[in-house]
Formats: C-alpha cells, structure tokens, sequence
C-alpha cells in the first residue's frame, strides 16, 4: 500500500544477502540476546505470565536520513512547548473537539472528565507529559520527515527502544561491521522518560509517595512496562512504583484530606497512565469513575486530561491549519519548522470546509488516510476502503474522523525476524517510522522541565498499512544514519 515499485530504496548498512549459514547463527544469536536483554513481550497466542517471547526484531539496522533524524531530535522541545500551551488552552481544546465529542463517545467522556475538572479547578497545577512524536521520511519531498502523529498519552518502547541499540551494535559487530557502530545514535529513551517521572515526583515532594503505573487487565508489552519500574527502583532506591488496573483503582482509591489520592495507606505523587486511552480498558463506569478520581486527585498525571485530549488526531489536525500554530508558538522561524513537518490534514466537520474534504476524499481515495480518535494502531481505513466507509457515516458521524494525507516512505530491505518464523528469515522490502521522546513538566503559566528523550524506530513491511509490534506486522529496530 505505502510503497509502488518506482519507490526509491535507501543504502543498506550492509551488504545483503548474507550467506545462509552466517544468518541462521546470526539470527539465533540475536533471539537470544533480545530475551536475555529484554526485547520480549508475552505471547498472545500463547499467554502465559510465566514466559517471554522476543519481540519482532529488524536483524541489521535500518537506514534513516541522518538529517531528518537531527531535525526530529532538535524539534523535540519546540513540540513539547507547543503541546503544552495547547493542553492549557481550554478555548482552543473545546472549540476543536466540539462537533466530535458529539458522536464520539468515547471522546466526548474524556471530555466531560475535563469539563467537570474545569468546573470545579485544578486540583494538582502541574501536568506531566512524556510524548512521543512519531514521523516517516516522505519522498516526494526529499524525504522529509513528515509527522505521522504525536502521542500524549502512553507512549510506549521507550524501555525495549534502548535495549535495541546494543542488540543490533551487537548483531553488526558479529558480522564483522564494528566500524559502522558509530552511525548508530545511542538512545536514553528509558533513563529520559523515568527521570522525567522523579522530577515529577520530586514536585510533589512526599518522601514516602509512590509513583502508580496505570496498566491493562493483561499487560503483553510487560518488559517495556518494567523497564520503567526496574529503572526507576534502581536508579531511586528510595521510591516505590504500584501497578494498577483502571478497576483496582475504582476498588482501592478514595482522595485523603487534601485530595491526595491514597491506595490503601499508600499516596500517589505521579500517575503514569499506560492503559485508559481505549473504550476496552473502561469495563463499566466503575473505571471512569476511577479516572475521574485520580484527575481530581493532587497527584501528577502523565497524562492530566487536558494532555490526553492535546494528543487526539482531532487537535492534531486543528494544529496543521494555516495561522493556528501562531497561536502556540511566538517564534516565527520555530513556527516555520514546525509547519514543515505538518502534511495534509483535513476535518470532515459537518461544514462547508467538512462537505469539500468529503468530495475530496471520495474523488482520491488512494491520496488518504482516514482517522477516528483511537491510540493504538488498527483503527484507521486506508485509500480505496476510505470512500465505503465513509458513505456508511452520517454527516454528523463523520466529525469523529479527521482525513490526512498519505506519507510515501522511502523502502529499506532486510531481514525481519518474528517469534515461530522463517528460519533463516528472509529478505523482504520495509518501511520505518521514527519516534521521538519528549518530557515536558510544567503548570499553565511555567516549563520547568523541557528535553527530548531519546527515540524508537517500528519498521513494518512496506506491503502493511500499520506496524503494530504487537499485531504482528510490525518489528523493533532503531536507525541507522546515512
Ligand atoms: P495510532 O494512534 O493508532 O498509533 P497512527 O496515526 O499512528 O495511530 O496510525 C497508525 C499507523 O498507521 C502508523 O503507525 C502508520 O504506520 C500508519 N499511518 C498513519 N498515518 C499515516 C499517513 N499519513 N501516511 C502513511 N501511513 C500512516
Ligand atoms: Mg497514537
Ligand atoms: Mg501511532
């Protein structure tokens, strides 16, 4: 889908193919060196809480323009700022999300959430936001980097993204490559987002408060998830992390005297959400009341409400409209920048803006891609589906979906290797998509902490329409520059 045959193919680290009997001891290595690191996840055909199964690697790593990967890097604390004046504008969040919260359910509870927290004030001024925003090289331009989405809320594989530098330095050096390792940018995507935790932690200021991870019923990207925890626990003896569903936080939580929010006798200074950004995590109205009650909690949220709808595609589009980033941002060559990395993003309100996107839309399909308010991957329609979905929605249905224009990135070839496949694996043509990491720390009026924090490639056949690790068609990898 992402890629045609006149696609251009960018140079390999190294020369490909390698003689079979070097890649089958190669690939073997590298499997075991990714369980013994920690590049695992658990199984979904086969769970079991007492096993791992590696996650889907890329043997050698990917190229990826040199410059666009500065430029992503350097942009990373230009869109931290922006993101957080647009989660402290209420003007601009409810005036965008309007007609979408409208037929989106979903959204709209979210929504009512901050309406609620607005209502009453913010009981806890700082927010913390640990973003990733993701891009694609684009080749029509160049290869640009093009901004493929930015995430607010549970950001994930900054903890296995670091393990994969090592693995593939490792996997080059075997094959006789150790010269090449310096293209590899090192990566403190773990140390960057958990240290951004503590100084959240540190603003809180209780020496016996816990940092809370938000997890899913089931956790399969467990390791990334412990990561976190094991990092934070050995670089910080001192703090304590929990685990807790959505639910057991309904069960367990009630806010002390000065809205603390304690667990048992336990109280949270940080929450890190990394479930609550999909329908299925909320069971009943049980784990809604439990979000509520940690958003008017005085502990931190990674993300508070306000972040979490900053980060849906709705905003995402709203932002790529001419004059809006002037808005945010006061620097014009900044403004510039950002603009630049914006591709085509269209609202399908029910307006006369909405109604030309549609024609638009149903004209070209194969230029786009449509997108509800989902985080996750899986939920978008691509090209030539786009128009039956479409004219199965009513107007008004449609304003819960944004249009965006399709990124064309450039292929890479190599070796993809998944738990229970091809041994040797074979050469296929991919794609990849760069995310980097971003904290930002801050209340309304001030950005007291504001870095970029490393950075994850996902690189998926070029024959997929997503990469979902998880999901199967996608693999871990990290860049290669050139
Ligand atoms: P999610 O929040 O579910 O991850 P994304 O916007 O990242 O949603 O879309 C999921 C995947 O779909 C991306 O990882 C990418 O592979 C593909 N995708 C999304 N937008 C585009 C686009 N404009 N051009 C090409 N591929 C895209
Ligand atoms: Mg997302
Ligand atoms: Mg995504």
């Amino acid at each position: 889908m992402s890629s045609d045959a006149n696609t251009p193919v960018l140079r390999n680290c190294i020369r490909l193919p390698l003689p079979e009997d070097e890649l089958l001891e190669v690939t073997a290595k590298a499997k075991d060196y990714a369980i013994m690191h920690g590049a695992a996840m658990r199984s979904k055909t086969a769970f079991s809480p007492d096993s791992l199964n590696f996650a889907p690697f890329v043997l050698v790593p990917s190229s990826f323009p040199r410059k666009e990967f500065e430029k992503a890097v350097a942009l990373q604390p230009i869109i931290n700022r922006l993101m957080h004046n647009v989660a402290h504008d209420e003007e601009f969040i409810t005036t965008t999300l309007a007609e979408t919260i409208k037929v989106d359910e979903f959204t709209a509870n979210l929504f009512n959430i901050y309406r609620k927290v607005l209502a009453h004030g913010f009981t806890q001024a700082y927010s913390i936001g640990l973003l990733r925003s993701d891009y694609m090289a684009h080749v029509s331009e160049g290869c640009a980097i093009k901004q493929v989405e930015i995430n607010t809320v549970a950001s994930s594989f900054a903890g296995i993204a670091t393990q994969l530098v090592p693995q593939q330095k490792f996997v080059l050096s075997e094959l006789g490559h150790a010269d090449k390792l310096h293209n590899m940018p090192n990566n403190k995507a773990l140390s960057g987002l958990c240290d951004g935790m503590v100084k959240a932690w540190d603003i809180y200021a209780k020496p016996k408060a816990v940092i809370l991870f938000i997890i899913e019923d089931v956790s399969y990207n467990i390791c990334d998830q412990r990561f976190h925890e094991f990092y934070i626990r050995e670089t910080y003896p001192h703090i304590k992390v929990l685990r807790r569903t959505l639910t057991e936080v309904h069960r367990e939580g009630k806010l002390g005297l000065g809205k603390e929010l304690l667990l048992g006798n336990q109280e949270v200074a940080v929450i890190y959400f990394r479930a609550g950004y999909e329908p299925g995590h909320y069971h009943s109205q049980a784990e809604w009341d439990a979000r509520y009650l940690m958003e008017t909690s005085l502990a931190i949220k990674c993300p508070s409400i306000h972040y979490h709808l900053a980060g849906t595609k709705k905003v995402q589009q709203a932002l790529a409209q001419p004059a809006v980033l002037e808005r945010f941002i006061n620097d014009p060559e900044e403004i510039k920048a950002v603009g630049k990395i914006f591709t085509g993003l269209y609202s399908l309100d029910d307006n006369e803006a909405g109604n030309a996107s549609y024609e638009m839309a149903l004209r070209t399909p194969e230029r786009f891609v449509l997108k509800p308010q989902r985080e996750g991957g899986g939920n978008n329609v691509y090209g030539v589906d786009i128009p039956d979905a479409l004219k199965r929605m009513s107007r008004v249905e449609r304003s819960a979906w944004i249009l965006m224009d399709l990124i064309h990135p450039p292929l890479t070839k190599g070796y993809m290797v998944r738990p229970g496949g091809d041994m040797p694996p074979q050469i296929v043509d991919m794609v990849s998509e760069l995310g980097i990491f971003g904290v930002v720390i801050g209340d309304a009026e001030h950005i007291v902490h504001n870095y970029q924090a490393g950075h994850m490639l996902r690189t998926k056949l070029s024959t997929a329409n997503e990469g979902g690790v998880a999901a199967g068609l996608g693999a871990l990898d990290s860049p290669y520059l050139i």
